[in-house]
This record gives structure tokens, sequence and C-alpha cells, in this order.
């Protein structure tokens, strides 16, 4: 097959320039188009230096739909807002999207399941092999446990990071409530703070933890009466979530439209 080209969306951002440079190392991938917001100060550099590789002659520009025109697939990384519009111009093109964004709202979902009935569309709050393979654990044993044990995700980040709880532990929130089979939207409880009460049985609790340079950490707590059940992942380089997304593009390639998960990529539906 010809190798899979394709626009990295949010270039001058962290997972961009990781990405662009993971690109970069793959024989069957190419990177033909980088993109940063009308107005940024990275438009019009050069996108090898940005990602700290030799120049390659690929200028960071602001216009994505001409760039999606001439590609198989966009990686995003970026914020709802831009995620949301790079969506219906990924419909437009009938390429591969994958989303990678978190801090979504139900509206912005549902502009881009709308979008995937065009593009092929690849989204999850975390990329990485190891924690969606965590999810499917507990998934299984919030199936096995009862609500004789309380069950609290816990995660940490770094200071720059702008929404709250991560992506990653709605993600492993979601996957609590389905073992259990009820909802978040119903059991989740996202803070605590004054005259609470006591815990309430079924809830699924969240605490966030903010500071330094961590990639990201996760820990699902089964606490029980005289026992306790911890599964965690710790993400020590943003290459993990790079890989993934790569992966989760070279699957959607030449599959029909539709909005697909990395349980989706990585095989993992049980
Ligand atoms: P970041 O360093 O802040 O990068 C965000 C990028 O998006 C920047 O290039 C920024 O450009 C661009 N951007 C901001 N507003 C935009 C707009 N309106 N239109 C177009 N581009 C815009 O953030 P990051 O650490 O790379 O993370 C990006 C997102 O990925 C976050 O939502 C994060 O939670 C998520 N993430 C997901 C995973 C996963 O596995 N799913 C892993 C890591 C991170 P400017 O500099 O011009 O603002």
């Amino acid at each position: 097959m010809t190798q899979m080209r394709l626009v990295v969306v949010g270039a001058s951002g962290r997972m961009g320039r990781v990405l662009m440079r993971t690109i970069s190392e793959a024989p069957d991938l190419l990177l033909v188009g980088a993109v940063d917001q009308p107005g940024s100060e990275f438009v019009g550099r050069d996108a090898g230096e940005l990602a700290g590789l030799p120049a390659n002659g690929l200028k960071i520009s602001d216009d994505a739909l001409t760039l999606f025109a001439a590609a198989d697939g966009v990686i995003d990384f970026t914020v709802p807002a831009a995620s949301v519009g790079y969506a219906a111009f990924a419909a437009q093109a009938r390429i591969v999207h994958v989303i990678g964004t978190t801090g979504l709202s139900p509206e912005d979902d549902a502009k881009i399941a709308a979008a995937a009935r065009h593009a092929t569309i690849v989204k999850s709050g975390n990329m990485s092999l190891g924690v969606n393979l965590l999810a499917a654990l507990v998934r299984r044993v919030a199936r096995t446990l009862d609500e004789g044990f309380d069950i609290e995700v816990l995660e940490m980040h770094h200071n720059r990071k702008i929404d709250a709880p991560s992506g990653t532990a709605l993600l492993l929130g979601e996957a609590a409530a389905q073992g259990r089979g009820v909802t978040l939207e119903e059991n989740g409880v996202f803070s605590r703070h004054g005259y609470t009460g006591p815990r309430k049985a079924g809830d699924i609790g969240f605490a966030t933890l903010r500071g330094g340079t961590v990639v990201g950490e996760h820990n699902v707590i089964f606490a029980g009466a005289g026992e306790r059940i911890e599964l965690g992942h710790r993400a020590e380089d943003r290459g993990i979530f790079a890989r993934g997304a790569l992966a989760a593009a070279r699957w959607a390639r030449g599959r029909k439209p539709g909005l697909y998960s990395m349980t989706d990529v990585l095989g993992l539906t049980d």
C-alpha cells in the first residue's frame, strides 16, 4: 500500500510536535501538512524544525481545508472548538480523523457524531494501549464486584492542563459504570467540598491533582470492607499517545465512515 498522507493540526502543541516526530520515524506514513490556527505565531515556520528535527520544507499553514483535501487523514490533539471544526472539514474531504482532544461537551460530541456520517473518525480520551487495556480490566472488575466496593478514580497531570477530570479519568469512570450496568451521568461525583455527608453506595468518585510536568497518572480504586483493589497506569512519555493515534489512523484507512474508539482499534471489545 502507498504511504498514508497525514496532516497534523495543533502542530505547535505538545502533542503536535511529538506526532510530527513520530510520523517522521514511520516509513508507511507521510506528513503532508502541519496546521495551526490563524494568527498563530508559528504559521509560516518550518514544521521539521518545530518538531526538533532537521528542516523539512513543510511550512506550518492555517489553511486546514485545502490540506485535508489532499490527505488521507488528520491527527488532532487540540481544543474542543477546533476539533469540531476540523471534523466538519474531514467530513467534506471524506478522510480519516483521529481525535485525541479532551474536554468535549455533549454538544461537541453530537457535532462530531454528525461529521462521522462522512468522515471515518476514531476518538478516544486516551490513545495508549496501556490505558485502553486498563479500561477493559476496570470494566471486568466492576462487573464482578457489587456496590459493597466503592469506586474512586484518581488522576494527576502537569500544571498546564486545562480540563478536569482528565479525558482518561472519564474514560475509566465510564468503563466502571458500564461494568456495573449504570451510567456515569447518574453516578459520577466530580467534586467534594465542605459538609458532604457520607459517601452514597454506587457513587463513582473522581479526584484531580495538578502539578509539575506529570504526563499522566491514573488509579482506579475499588475499596471494600477490609480490602482494596487498585489498578493503575503511569504515562512516562507522550510518545505512547502519538503511537496509538497513528495506529488508529492506519486501522481507519479504507474503513467506512463512522465513529470508532480505541477499543475498536485494539480489538478490546468484550
Ligand atoms: P497544547 O500543547 O496546549 O496544544 C494544543 C494545540 O491546539 C496548540 O497547537 C494550539 O495552538 C492549538 N489550538 C488551540 N486553540 C485552537 C483553535 N481554536 N483552533 C486550532 N488550533 C487550536 O495541548 P496538548 O498537551 O498537546 O494537548 C492537546 C489536547 O490533547 C488536550 O485536549 C489534551 O487533553 C489532549 N490529550 C489527549 C491524549 C489522548 O491520548 N487522547 C493524550 C495527551 C493529550 P495555539 O498554540 O496557537 O493556541
